[in-house]
């Protein structure tokens, strides 16, 4: 009996003198003189196509298997044999060739190769039978397991943390609205939109991060992380922002932000170690069609120690680089990518953690220093990409969270779940946010994070 593989399996040298049942999609066909006929199949179970040679003979051979073109979906019975051809250890003699559908070469779209990705994005439903949407579509899964992975071995918990949130969490963003009010006909009171009326009796939005709920399960259980979508409703039409991307979102009780800093470090490393390793196929087309320097910079990260710096030496850094820059350096001010770009790419070369930025530029939850004016803030820079990182040390003194609350026109009160960590056995704890994207970004050398996620979510378009 021939048994069912997938085209990986039928790659391997070891399959020489199977008889096996591939499926999948013809990507090419030829045909040679002599009488018969290659067809190029994939099925993504790896970058690779296999070919298969479709003998004359075959019953269906001028009715069918000479009309299959890119596209065409097939059933092959046949014996794996060791491959004459360079650049391949396999082939398959088919015994029979069986059509599940054609694809009519007048319409279908990826007929021809060399498409832009600007265009692949208006099929966002046939763009994954590409080479690169495949490639990234395997490098994407590669990632997530490793973080899974990753975190488990250090012992942190899975957690699942709501989209649906009331707390309008720390300004990380502006937020989608989450309503089962007809809004033809939203009921009004006195101060406008009576929400007493809505599904949950209060305005709710969509997550723009777990880490407020993520804190509840640290302080009572130690490590934990969240891994979920997270939505930003800000209009930033850049090739860095999305409107939904997933996150990946440890907090750990005890860590202070140099422990916070160290697992940044070795999750980072990790995931890129785990890439160049189970996926080299995928990453050398990306190093060879995409970016020529993704895998020799992949290699120097695994190699380097992530330089930590503080916010104050990157602006006197930044002050007398010499470079002109479009946004201003100055004490006080976030940094803008560009800057970002010049430490990590241009000073130091390798990645860089900044810490202790100014408190008027971060969210109330970061850890105040003695100084009064630096809050325990962190965020972990790659070239390319910059902030891949954002990340803190959490502010555990009530009195100290209730007056940055203030500061920053927050009310404690609405606030009093996050306040009762710290007013029973409060800990010293601390997290950050993982951008899965940003990550695929520098991995990948892929210019646009449109292309890096399956169906990208940005202004104007939610059509897939
Ligand atoms: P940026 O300054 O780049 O807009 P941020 O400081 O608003 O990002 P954080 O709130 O710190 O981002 O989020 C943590 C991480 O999530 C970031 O380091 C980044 O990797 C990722 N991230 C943030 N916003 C987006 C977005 N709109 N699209 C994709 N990834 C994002
Ligand atoms: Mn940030």
């Amino acid at each position: 009996m021939p048994e069912k593989i997938s085209i990986a399996e039928a790659r391997k040298a070891e399959s020489v003198g199977k008889n096996v049942i591939l499926q999948g999609w013809v990507r090419t066909r030829r045909d040679s003189k002599g009488g018969f006929s290659f067809l190029e199949l994939n099925d993504g179970s790896c970058f690779g196509n296999i070919q298969v040679i479709a003998e004359a003979a075959l019953p269906n051979y001028e009715s069918e298997i000479k009309k299959l073109t890119a596209g065409s979906s097939v059933r092959v019975e046949g014996e794996v044999k060791a491959s004459p051809g360079k650049g391949q250890a396999t082939e398959v003699q088919a015994k029979s060739v069986a059509v599940y559908g054609f694809a009519d070469v007048e319409t279908y779209p990826l007929q021809k190769k060399g498409h832009s990705f600007e265009f692949l994005r208006t099929i966002a439903h046939l763009r994954p039978r590409t080479n690169t949407f495949g490639a990234v579509a395997r490098v994407r899964n590669c990632v997530c397991n490793s973080i899974h992975q990753f975190f488990q071995e250090e012992g942190f918990l899975y957690l699942h943390t709501p989209i649906i949130t009331a707390s309008d969490c720390e300004g990380a963003g502006a937020m989608f609205q989450v309503t089962a009010l007809n809004l033809e006909k939203l009921p009004r009171g006195e101060n406008g939109v009576d929400y007493h009326l809505d599904f949950f009796d209060r305005p709710t939005y969509l997550t723009v991060s777990g880490q407020l709920e993520a804190e509840t399960y640290a302080c009572g259980l130690g490590r934990m992380y969240t891994f979920g979508p997270t939505f930003r409703a800000e209009n930033s039409n850049t090739p860095r922002h999305l409107a939904e991307f997933w996150m990946v979102e440890p907090e750990a009780a005890f860590f202070d932000i140099f422990d916070d800093m160290d697992l940044a470090e070795r999750l980072l490393k990790r995931i890129f170690s785990d890439v160049l390793q189970q996926c080299p196929e995928d990453m050398d087309f990306f190093n060879q069609r995409i970016d020529k320097t993704v895998i020799a910079t992949l290699r120097h990260v695994l190699d380097s120690e992530f330089r930590r710096v503080t916010y104050t030496e990157a602006m006197e850094i930044l002050q007398q680089s010499g470079e002109s820059f479009e946004f201003p350096v100055a004490w006080g001010s976030d940094l803008q990518s560009e800057h970002e770009r010049y430490l990590t790419e241009k000073h130091f070369r390798q990645p860089v953690i900044l810490y202790d930025y100014p408190r008027t530029i971060k969210p109330f939850y970061m850890r105040l220093n003695d100084d009064q004016k630096t809050v325990r803030a962190m965020d972990v820079l790659v070239p390319k990409v910059g902030e891949i990182i954002g990340g803190s040390q959490r502010e555990e003194r009530l009195d100290v969270l209730e007056m940055r609350m203030r500061e920053q026109d927050l009310k404690p009160e609405d606030y009093w779940w996050y306040l009762d960590l710290r007013r029973y056995g409060t800990a010293p704890h601390s997290g950050f946010g993982l951008g899965v994207e940003r990550v695929l970004l520098s991995i990948t050398g892929m210019a646009n994070i449109r292309d890096i996620i399956p169906f990208p979510r940005t202004p104007g378009n939610a059509e897939f």
